[in-house]
């Protein structure tokens, strides 16, 4: 065969019309980030060739014994990052960890606790249009006025409804959970505590955010967002749940293992224990607080919650007339890369919202620190000003592009 891109021009043309959007914009989507040549290479690897259904040392093919190693390495190093006692590495997704440990810990039609999706929670925490809301009965809580998690309410529909599991973690939420609050209140009604770190995994990691291990039952993850691995998700727990766990991703929501992200998730679990990640996870941060300083001091724009403790922050327009997504798209136009965002009892359809997320974990792997998350912010409230004057569209798309040459993405030292 000829080489590949020769022999498949149409999608290396895609792939590589890709490659240019992320070395020219902006990435601010909280859930994104670059993952290094290291992980993408482990991801990339011939272990997409293998089978392996089952665990290290019980599978259900043969010549498994080196993918053994390679998820082994993975429930190593993952339990050392966290210092938790059972992990799975398994998961395909963060929804199918969530699935798996709803699988694992409840019936069908057993009371769940879960944050609102308009207050920055998931689907996959109970939202109507999704299996969790389909086949458990969650009930939603939300934010009190100062736009923080309400935890009163908590334990008001705890003590309603007797959950078997309270689940917290979110989205779009800017502040730290008091994961001892959720404890108390879980173990005031008997429920087990679970805890999605999808967003917040790499800052706990890099120790800048409270850790939930060892305090929920079970805390679930994503690989790709602040962790910076390739895409998929992870379980851990306390060991006396794992067999249960297992049981659950294995064989009752998935089948062969990707063993290949596997790989790429054990190269990613390595490099956030070397200190440079905890360096990282502080720029994060910083960067975050920078930006949401920027936006503190303008007229035009509130950041709800009034600032930020960990990588993202969402911004309530109302002050400036444009929806969540005319300021997406006309910022998508200048090249950066945002999503539109319910704010706390949006009158408008979440197709539309009034608001913006915005998070630094990309902009932070490329290298910014607050003097460029600090332009960054400028431009957005320069765009916002007057999203319809093309030649202030045309001003902004040039200093953006003038940013990020100076930041090439193949200068990322990970990324090589
Ligand atoms: N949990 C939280 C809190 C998330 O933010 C996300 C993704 O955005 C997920 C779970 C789901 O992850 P995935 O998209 O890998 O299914």
């Amino acid at each position: 065969m000829t080489n590949y891109r020769e022999f498949d021009p149409q999608l290396w043309a895609a792939i590589d019309r890709e490659a240019d959007r992320q070395e020219h914009n902006v990435e601010l989507i909280a859930s994104e980030n670059i993952a290094s040549a290291g992980v993408r290479a482990a991801q990339g690897s011939i272990l997409t060739n293998k089978y392996a259904e089952g665990y290290p040392n019980k599978r259900y093919y043969g010549g498994t014994e080196y993918i053994d190693q390679v998820e082994q390495l993975a429930i190593d190093r993952v339990k050392e990052l966290f210092g938790a006692e059972y992990a799975n590495v398994q998961p395909h997704s963060g929804s199918q960890a969530n699935a798996a440990v709803y699988a694992a810990l409840l019936e069908p039609g057993d009371h769940v606790l879960g944050l609102d999706l308009d207050a920055g929670g998931h689907l996959t925490h109970g939202s109507p249009v999704n299996f969790s809301g389909k086949n458990y009965h969650f009930h939603a809580y939300g934010l009190n006025d100062d736009e923080l998690i309400d935890y009163d309410q908590v334990a008001t529909l705890a003590d309603e409804y007797k959950p078997k599991l309270i689940v917290t973690g979110a989205s779009a939420y800017s502040r730290f959970i008091d994961f001892d609050r959720f404890r108390e209140i879980a173990d005031s009604v008997g429920a087990y505590l679970m805890v999605d770190m999808a967003h917040i995994a790499g800052l706990v990691a890099a120790g800048v955010h409270p850790s939930p291990v060892g305090i929920a039952d079970v805390v679930t993850s994503t690989t790709h967002k602040t962790l910076r691995g390739p895409r998929g998700g992870l379980i851990l727990a306390k060991a006396e749940l794992g067999k249960a766990l297992n049981s659950a991703i294995f064989p009752g929501t998935q089948g062969g293992p990707l063993e290949h992200v596997i790989a790429g998730k054990a190269a990613a679990f390595y490099e956030a224990m070397q200190p440079s990640f905890k360096t990282y996870g502080q720029q994060v941060v910083a960067n975050a607080k920078a930006m949401a300083k920027v936006f503190n001091e303008s007229d035009l724009v509130r950041v709800v919650s009034g600032g930020t403790d960990n990588h993202l922050f969402n911004l309530d327009l109302t002050e400036t007339g444009i929806s969540g997504k005319k300021a997406q798209n006309v910022l998508d136009q200048v090249y950066i890369t945002t999503n539109k965002e319910a704010i706390p009892n949006d009158p408008r359809s979440p197709f539309v919202t009034s608001g913006i997320r915005i998070g630094t974990p990309a902009i932070t792997t490329r290298g910014f620190k607050e003097a460029e998350a600090t332009q960054v912010a400028e431009f957005i409230l320069q765009v916002l000003a007057n999203p319809d004057d093309e030649a202030n569209l045309a001003e902004v798309k040039q200093a953006v592009v003038d940013l990020t040459s100076r930041f090439p993405l193949s200068a990322i030292e990970h990324a090589n």
